[in-house]
């Protein structure tokens, strides 16, 4: 039969060979069929497609993307698992305890992709008991550092304003260690998606609960070409945590890089090397010691893993 004209989508989730794509012009969601030597598109990913006299689509093109997240896959290096992301929100709570060293990871991973990041952290209606004011005063060096921070509850409220004006109008990810409330932020901030947006497939015969797919919540918006989303991916709940070569966590702390240059040795790994200008800034307190040690425990740890 005969395809439509071509349309402009964005694709929203990747099951094999298909793909669910939603119209850019009326948020109509379409299963599509992938054109052979198409490549791998994956959720974000903006793409032309058409469709056939019985509402099935198929995707011609990928076009081009702005910014990539990408994590290990087995014999086949780095592989994308989403695509043209304005900012990742890092998500740090009290409970599970705050790791600093969780965090940077997350940081150094975001940085080599060169997407803006901002932290969020949750569950500050949670009291003293959790050493919520010994976390700010960690924060307060990320602050220093140029990371937003934002403080929220998704349980009294606080701080979901003003999340929803800074993600509205950009297309962004949650990461953060399980239990932080990532789930609990986007049912926040999309009180009324969550059963809309049905495209998690469950595989409930198993029994089991566990995302498969990817979900994409869309802000409102009377411009419909130029609505925010968030994207759901289970392919980056990890993200942050596999391997990384040491360029790549020595290029990941930002306040590394006037330094860089100064070590006395050109292969110098920053950790205990005579002359090292890294370690003299730590020293003179321009880098910050906890931030230092994590880099060194991060290093130390790629360094056992192979
Ligand atoms: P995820 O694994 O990151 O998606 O975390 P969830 O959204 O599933 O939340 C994990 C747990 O933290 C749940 O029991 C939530 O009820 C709880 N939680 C989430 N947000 C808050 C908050 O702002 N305050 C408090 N006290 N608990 C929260
Ligand atoms: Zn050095």
């Amino acid at each position: 039969g005969d395809l439509s004209a071509p349309m402009e989508g964005l694709l929203v989730s990747r099951y094999g060979e298909q793909a669910d794509v939603l119209a850019l012009k009326d948020h109509q969601k379409f299963r599509c069929y992938l054109r052979q030597n198409l490549g791998a598109p994956v959720p974000g990913d903006k793409v032309r497609f058409r469709l056939d006299p019985n509402q099935q689509g198929v995707v011609e093109t990928i076009h081009e993307r702005h910014s990539v997240l990408q994590r290990p896959s087995p014999h086949q290096g780095l592989k994308p698992v989403v695509a043209n992301i304005d900012k990742v929100f890092v998500v740090i709570a009290p409970l599970p305890d705050f790791s600093a060293l969780l965090l940077d990871r997350y940081l150094v991973a975001i940085r080599d992709a060169e997407i803006p990041v901002h932290i969020i952290a949750n569950k500050w209606d949670l009291s003293e008991e959790f050493n919520n004011q010994q976390i700010e005063a960690q924060l307060q060096t990320y602050q220093q550092l140029g990371y937003p921070v934002t403080f929220v509850s998704t349980k009294n409220g606080k701080g979901i304003d003003e999340l929803a004006t800074i993600a509205k109008d950009i297309s962004s990810v949650l990461v953060g260690q399980s239990g932080v409330g990532k789930s609990s932020i986007i049912n926040r901030l999309f009180p009324s998606q969550h059963s809309k947006v049905d495209l998690v497939s469950s595989n409930s015969r198993l029994g089991q609960h566990t995302t498969t797919a990817s979900q994409l919540f869309l802000f409102d918006s009377d411009e419909l070409q130029h609505e925010g989303f968030i994207i759901d991916s289970p392919g980056i709940r990890e993200f942050g945590l596999w391997h990384m070569d040491s360029h790549t966590v020595a290029n990941g702390f930002v306040e590394f890089d006037p330094h860089i240059g100064g070590c006395k040795f050109r292969d110098c790994k920053h950790v205990n090397e005579p002359g090292c200008a890294i370690i003299n800034a730590v020293k003179t307190g321009e880098i910050s010691e906890s931030r230092w040690l994590s880099y060194c425990k991060i290093i130390a740890n790629e360094e056992t893993n192979n």
